[in-house]
């Protein structure tokens, strides 16, 4: 008896994960579709030099324009490519589109890097620097440097030696990496060391509680010293005020993204924000008084 509810048991478990590939798969079809529709488009968002009151470049992020639904965000729909073979395929849609983008500003005489994220499978792909060299020479006239990357601690959850490889043969074509939402993952302090990084984000997590939250305060004062040890450069992510950039150039924090400078956006807009933006007169006042 006891054998046979063993049995039935396996049998749902087995149904209810049929289901769930089935799922999956329809999933995939669907964005799949979405992807050959052109419903899928990259917003910028500006990253900024909080002291010097420069553009320094822009991240890359999706967004559906879903013919029912409107605009959605890449937590909804991206989870649903994790670990799927439409990973690479958006991935690659993802870098030639911002490599489009790039094209698009330097031929306005616009001097924009922009950084793509870019998910653990398809970076752990064997032949990612070999591939990604050859969506770059697609683009003869690519300004070295114009190109970067974003990886989360996630992306190099196993085995640090191919994927820091990978990134020494980036770094050699120009295209630099930036460690996404750092202090959220795991073994961070390890990846600083063994990865050939350029940039550290410090999350927006971080970021929004340390006005408030001892705890994060020091993490964010941390992350700002420790990538000044490893000679990495350090922006903040998810800056909302203009207190909590002010309290960030304080502490020696001159990069900055986030909504108080701007919201992502479609390219024209960005283009548009990038003729008319300046820093705000707290920040030019704090760097003022820095200098004196
Ligand atoms: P991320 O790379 O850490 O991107 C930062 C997220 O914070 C973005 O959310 C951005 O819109 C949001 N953000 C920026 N400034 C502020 C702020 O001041 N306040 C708040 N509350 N949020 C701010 P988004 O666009 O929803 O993207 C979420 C995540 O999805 C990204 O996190 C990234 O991990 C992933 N993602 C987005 N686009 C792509 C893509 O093209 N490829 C891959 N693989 N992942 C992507
Ligand atoms: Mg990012
Ligand atoms: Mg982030
Ligand atoms: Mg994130």
């Amino acid at each position: 008896h006891a054998k046979r509810a063993g049995r039935n048991r396996f049998f749902q478990f087995d149904a209810a994960s049929e289901r769930e590939a089935q799922q999956v798969l329809a999933h995939t079809a669907l964005l799949h579709l979405a992807l050959t529709q052109n419903q899928f488009e990259l917003y910028l968002q500006p990253k900024v030099d909080m002291r010097l009151g420069t553009v320094i470049g822009a991240e890359a992020l999706v967004r559906w324009n879903h013919p029912d639904k409107g605009l959605l965000f890449p937590g909804s729909f991206l989870p649903q490519m994790h670990g799927t073979a439409l990973e690479s395929i958006f991935g690659a849609w993802v870098v030639d589109t911002a490599l489009d983008m790039v094209m698009v500003l330097h031929n306005r005489g616009l001097v924009v890097p922009i950084s793509v994220n870019i998910a653990a499978p398809h970076l752990q792909q064997a032949n990612f620097a070999d591939w990604l060299a050859q969506r770059m020479a697609c683009h003869p006239q690519l300004p070295r440097g114009s190109l970067r990357i974003e990886i989360t601690e996630t992306a190099a959850l196993y085995n640090l030696e191919p994927v820091a490889h990978t990134l020494l043969r980036l770094r050699d074509m120009g295209v630099s990496t930036a460690l996404d939402d750092f202090g959220t993952g795991y073994s961070s302090l390890t990846y600083l060391r063994r990865l050939p990084l350029e940039t550290i984000k410090i999350d927006q997590s971080f970021v929004r509680g340390m006005q408030d939250d001892a705890g994060d305060l020091a993490i964010v004062q941390g992350v700002i010293g420790l990538a000044r040890s490893f000679d990495y450069r350090v922006i903040a992510e998810g800056v909302e005020t203009v207190a909590q950039g002010s309290m960030l150039l304080q502490m020696g924090c001159d990069l900055a993204q986030g909504y108080c400078i701007a919201r992502p956006m479609p390219l024209e807009d960005f283009v548009h924000w990038m003729e008319h933006w300046q820093a705000p007169l707290p920040w030019q006042q704090a760097t003022a008084a820095l200098s004196s």
